[in-house]
């Protein structure tokens, strides 16, 4: 299907280079900060990058933007590798090679001085505040200081000062000499080294000089012979610095492009604003099953295949979106239907005791899986005593009820047709059984009875139901934009986002449940086994609803 899509624009620079011969094959990369966790906005990223690799035969590079040692760790390069590795999973597609920003300080040292040299680079001794003031505003131009008359040794000497630990931070900083008036700010003379006494988690203690973003990225893109660089459209007023780096070094010209980021409805895509809900413990972690991080949507059971599709589905896009949660779900649901094991489980019990039931316990057969012909089927225990949902039943029913209701008959799922006859109570009148006799020729598959109903009921027997811990999940924020909204963002939280069901009744084979099997409890959505659980505590999480109900709810 895919292949009969029409072009995306970067398809379409892309299939244009490879036919000028500018290009003989394209090298993609994908460029994250290890600052946080991977989310949703960055697969969008990979599947572009490392889809459009694939697609016309080339190679994409993870490289690890690790210029800023303060916010950077470890923990996140080890989670951003597993994250994309999951997702790629099964597509064959993965990095050529890993790389790091930091692997190329000492070159990136070079290239500073090489701009020295050329009399394109000098060192400012102003603070922030006035390098800030200096700048203009964008309909004032900037002023030139009198540092910017420095001359080349002096300059000279004082970067490799900086570099040798001479000042402490902040007193001192490496500007390109470009343009104090140019219409664009981010030529004014940008920052291009600045002092940080950090440890930084690959490079320890042996760089105390950092380069900024613009003067690492693109040298890094065109160390490694980037041809198409990717990212997001607010790197566009960043590209001129981008090509006058590549063109005042005479090095590999890799060029830039910008897409329009993912925005999502109801949650939030910034790290920043992720690692705040981590820290202020609005949720449990960044793999929280709420949050719209990669290893969270793991966690709560979306498959790597649906977030691709997903990706796919939404394209590229030249100017800023929201796209609906709701498609997101879709995507999700298309896939687990495909490939859900379907399993009973009750969540509020009502006990159901059949009466003429004297078989002791029967083994009944239940296909796992109605889309799947290889599916199988699995035995699900039978007996006297069953649990129905409390909401399956109705003491005094309305025409239309087609579930158990006194003198009504409803079909048990893969079992038989009953009866209820008697609805017993305790003394405070709460029912606390129905007392229901079956249609023994009724059975599924062998029915002989000629008796139709029109409702189905999922149940589990008594004697085997698996307690079960179930953790019910929803939309992280009720604020459709949550970006756009007044205020702090967390305020328009969804108290409602996780509700715990402590104990419900499962079918006994949910207790050879695995981290990756997918399950659709019949009538109630799609669950997976948590990381959480134990052998004396299972706890499943609730990936998604089999219908969409938010909207009719909330709106
Ligand atoms: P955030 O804004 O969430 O903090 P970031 O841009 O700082 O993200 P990086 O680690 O620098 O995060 O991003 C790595 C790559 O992923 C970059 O190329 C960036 O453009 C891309 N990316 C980040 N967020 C999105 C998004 N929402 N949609 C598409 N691509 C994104
Ligand atoms: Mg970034």
């Amino acid at each position: 299907m895919s292949e009969e899509k029409s072009l995306n624009f970067i398809e379409e620079i892309v299939e244009a280079d490879l036919a000028s011969g500018k290009h003989e094959t394209i090298l993609t990369r994908f460029p994250p900060e290890p600052n946080g966790y991977l989310h949703i906005g960055h697969a969008k990223s990979i599947c572009l990058n490392f889809g459009l690799a694939k697609k016309y035969g080339g190679a994409t590079n993870l490289r690890f933007d690790d210029t800023n040692p303060v916010t950077e760790d470890t923990e996140y390069v080890d989670s951003i590798k597993e994250d994309i590795k999951w997702l790629l999973e099964g597509t064959g597609n993965g990095w050529a090679q890993e790389l790091y920003a930091s692997d190329y300080f000492e070159q990136l040292y070079a290239f500073a001085v090489d701009l020295i040299e050329k009399d394109l680079a000098y060192v400012d001794d102003s603070t922030s505040e006035e390098i800030a003031i200096q700048k203009g505003t964008p309909t004032q131009p900037g002023i030139n200081n009198e540092y910017r008359s420095r001359t080349v040794a002096e300059n000279l000497a004082l970067f490799a000062d900086m570099r040798a630990g001479k000042y402490k931070d902040g007193e001192k900083v490496l500007r390109a000499k470009i343009d104090m008036a140019s219409t664009n700010m981010l030529l004014r003379d940008p920052i291009i080294y600045r002092i940080k006494h950090a440890h930084h988690h690959r490079t320890g203690d042996k760089w105390c000089i950092y380069p900024m973003y613009d003067f690492a990225h693109g040298q890094s893109d065109s160390i490694e012979k980037i041809t198409h660089s990717i990212c997001t459209l607010e790197f566009i007023p960043h590209r001129p610095m981008y090509d006058w780096c590549i063109e005042k070094l005479g090095i590999y010209p890799s060029k830039q492009y910008e897409f329009a980021r993912l925005n999502m409805t109801y949650t939030v895509m910034s790290k920043r604003k992720l690692l705040q809900l981590v820290n202020e413990g609005h949720v449990t972690s960044w793999d929280d099953p709420r949050m719209p991080t990669i290893s969270g949507m793991r966690r709560r059971g979306f498959t790597p295949d649906s977030l691709r599709e997903f990706c796919d589905k939404i394209g590229i896009a030249k100017r800023e979106n929201l796209i609906d949660f709701s498609l997101l779900e879709f995507c999700v649901r298309e896939h687990l239907n495909k490939i859900a094991q379907r399993r009973m489980v009750v969540f509020d019990p009502l006990k159901v005791v059949i009466t003429n039931y004297e078989l002791g316990e029967e083994n009944l057969l239940s296909e796992n899986n109605p889309e799947d012909e290889n599916g199988g089927e699995r035995n699900v225990p039978f007996s006297k005593e069953i649990y129905i949902e409390r909401e399956d039943f109705m003491e005094v029913a309305p025409k239309k009820y087609f579930r158990l209701a006194p003198g009504q008959m409803v079909r048990l799922k893969s079992a038989y047709i009953i009866k209820c006859d008697e609805v017993v109570k305790d003394e405070a009148g709460n029912i606390v059984q129905l007392n229901c006799s079956y249609i023994p020729e009724s059975k599924s598959g062998s029915d002989t009875s000629g008796i139709n109903v029109k409702g189905t009921l999922h149940w589990v027997s008594v004697a085997t139901a698996l307690p079960i811990e179930v953790r019910l999940y929803d939309r992280l924020f009720t604020e459709e934009n949550v970006g756009a909204a007044e205020g702090d963002f967390k305020e328009y939280m969804n108290k409602e986002s996780l509700q715990i069901l402590p104990i419900a009744y499962g079918e006994p084979s949910l207790g050879e449940a695995t981290l990756q099997e997918r399950h659709q409890f019949i009538r109630k959505g799609y669950f997976c086994l948590d990381k959480e659980s134990t052998k004396d505590k299972l706890v499943f999480n609730r990936t998604v609803t089999l219908k969409d109900t938010w909207a009719k709810v909330n709106k």
